[in-house]
């Protein structure tokens, strides 16, 4: 047990439910991975959701907003982390969710839909895997024909660069979350929101409805203008540090 006085008592915490994640067969073994390069980028921005996430949290509800087809893309880490969020902003903005593992394993699948069925998620896709992502090669490329492949707006957070560019170039708009700005998902995708998933979803269910002109959001939206905001924001807080 982690005595709630520890400093890191939170981020402890994380860790844990990303450990019985793992042991539950919900989470990718490399997904630990993928965990502790996040948290080395959370510890750099504050461990806090910055204003230059909020903006791009603004952007990509605006997204949503003018979607036809919305789609939200979860893997293992997704759902442990933000599962509950995940499906309660799918219930309110009507966008389906789609269970997409780059690891593609049926039983992972089916535990992962049961844990969002759980938290009230209906008609979940996932199992089908009756298309492909085009230009991809082996079992990352499986997707559902109904989901992921017809989508015109798909959100993945924690998403792999290269699959990031695959979706892109099938004309889909893409957006992550992504806590490293330099990462290729980040850099590729058509907005990045530079936060922690945990903290990113809870917030675009609060923002929802405070996004009024989705067009106009769009049209000044400059993703690498605010991932450089999301740098330079790293660059002087650690300059500052100590000072
Ligand atoms: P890319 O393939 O896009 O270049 P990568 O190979 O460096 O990225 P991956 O392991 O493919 O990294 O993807 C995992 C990404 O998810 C990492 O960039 C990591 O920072 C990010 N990440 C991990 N945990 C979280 C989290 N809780 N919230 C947001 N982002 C996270
Ligand atoms: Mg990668």
């Amino acid at each position: 047990m982690i005595p709630k006085s520890h400093p890191r008592y939170q981020s402890l915490m994380i860790r844990e439910l990303i450990k019985e994640g793992v042991e539950k067969g919900i989470v990718h073994i490399t997904g630990l991975i993928a965990h502790g390069r996040g948290e080395a980028f959370d510890y750099l921005i504050g461990e806090k959701t910055q204003p230059f996430a909020i903006k791009a949290i603004e952007t990509a509800i605006a997204y949503f907003k003018i979607a036809k087809n919305p789609i939200i893309s979860v893997n293992g880490n997704t759902a442990i982390l933000a599962g509950k969020e995940i499906v309660k902003f799918a219930n309110k903005t009507g966008a389906k969710i789609e269970v997409n593992l780059f690891h593609r394993s049926v039983e992972r699948i089916k535990k992962i839909i049961r844990l969002l069925e759980s938290y009230g998620g209906k008609n979940i896709l996932g199992l089908e895997g009756d298309a492909r992502i085009e230009g991809l090669e082996h079992d990352r490329a499986i997707c559902s024909y109904e989901g992921i492949y017809s989508a015109d707006v798909i959100l993945v957070p924690l998403e792999d660069g290269d699959r990031c560019q695959a979706l892109k170039n099938m004309g889909k708009k893409v957006i992550t979350i992504d806590l490293n700005p330099l990462s290729r998902t980040s850099i590729t995708a058509d907005v990045t929101i530079v936060d922690n998933v945990m903290r990113a979803i809870p917030k675009m269910l609060e923002m929802y409805e405070k996004v009024k002109e989705p067009e106009k959001v769009i049209k000044n939206w400059d993703n690498r203008k605010n991932l450089q905001e999301a740098l330079d924001f790293i660059c002087n807080r650690l300059k500052n540090m100590f000072k």
